[in-house]
């Protein structure tokens, strides 16, 4: 499935093209993913650095310090507060809901199963990680 997918913020300043092939999309029920989103979990497609392109906008970003000990950019529209994408070395993760279509979406795996809201059923068959890494 190669193709060119378009994604954005929710106030519309920060748009961006993606290109080439995403490599999998995580689900994280980690805690700092449902505080992020506000919600039970995030969804994070893996991209390569060089099919991400900015369109419109400029984005900021923040650093974090992870469980493994690896620092997480952060990037967010400075106008709205949607996180768009976060980078770990060279490894980068667009937030899969920022895409204007995600009907092709479907999750490779589930992370922090350990730490997911007890009312979620994860489907049957997915591939399952209690933690990261
Ligand atoms: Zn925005
Ligand atoms: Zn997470």
């Amino acid at each position: 499935m190669n193709a060119t997918r378009e994604g954005g913020c929710q106030c519309g300043y920060i748009r961006y093209r993606l290109e080439g092939r995403p490599s999998g999309l995580s689900v994280c029920h980690c805690k700092d993913c449902q505080r992020q989103s506000g919600s039970a979990f995030g969804l994070s497609l893996a991209v390569a650095i060089d099919d991400f392109h900015l369109e419109t906008g400029s984005l900021r970003s923040f650093n974090v310090l992870c469980d493994s000990g690896r620092t997480k950019q952060c990037a967010f529209c400075p106008e709205c507060g949607t996180r768009i994408y976060h980078q770990t070395g060279s490894a980068m993760s667009i937030k899969a809901g920022t895409l204007d279509d995600t009907t092709a979406l479907h999750p490779d795996a589930h992370y922090w199963t350990a730490r997911k809201q007890s009312w979620f059923d994860i489907p049957e068959g997915s591939t399952c990680y209690v933690d990261d890494d």
